[in-house]
């Protein structure tokens, strides 16, 4: 007991290197890390390298450019154990938009939505997942669509 201390504020720990993610991001922050956060929200990733900050797991990708929440719109299955996060709501990396299609990352893989009615093409059991309302909303004015005429 008590040999483990926070490496930012020096508190006794019980077995993590920091009392809490706020001592973690102050301890990258003060060791000079750069704060990446693009859209201003909360820091969520550090990099253990460099110690730079990002917003979003994928905030360090070049073209990142704000994250979005897609929803499971089919049936959960009635036997799925709690602890399975499998249809819970999650937050893609946008990368890429040209107002019809959208580009995102989560966990280390590519997806492709259609901007139109924010259904998926390339997720699993990608007919029942789909861009939420609000992140439809605020692609779609941040990617408007040209018509020529
Ligand atoms: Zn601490």
């Amino acid at each position: 007991m008590g040999s483990h201390h926070c490496l930012h504020c020096g508190n006794p720990t019980e077995v993590a290197n920091y009392c809490d993610w706020n001592c973690n991001v102050a301890h990258a922050k003060a060791a000079g890390g750069k704060v990446v956060c693009p859209n201003g929200l909360p820091i969520m990733s550090i990099n253990a390298i460099d110690g730079s900050m990002y917003e979003h797991e994928h905030g360090d990708h070049p073209d990142y450019k704000f994250p979005i929440t897609v929803e499971y719109t089919g049936e959960i299955p009635d036997d799925l154990p709690d602890w399975d996060p499998s249809f819970e709501v999650k937050d893609h990396a946008l990368i890429y938009c040209d107002g019809y299609i959208a580009i995102t990352i989560y966990e280390c893989s590519h997806y492709m939505w259609k901007v139109s009615d924010g259904t998926g093409s390339s997720t699993w059991r990608h007919e029942e997942w789909k861009i939420s309302d609000t992140s439809l909303e605020r692609i779609r004015e941040r990617f408007p669509v040209q018509y020529e005429g």
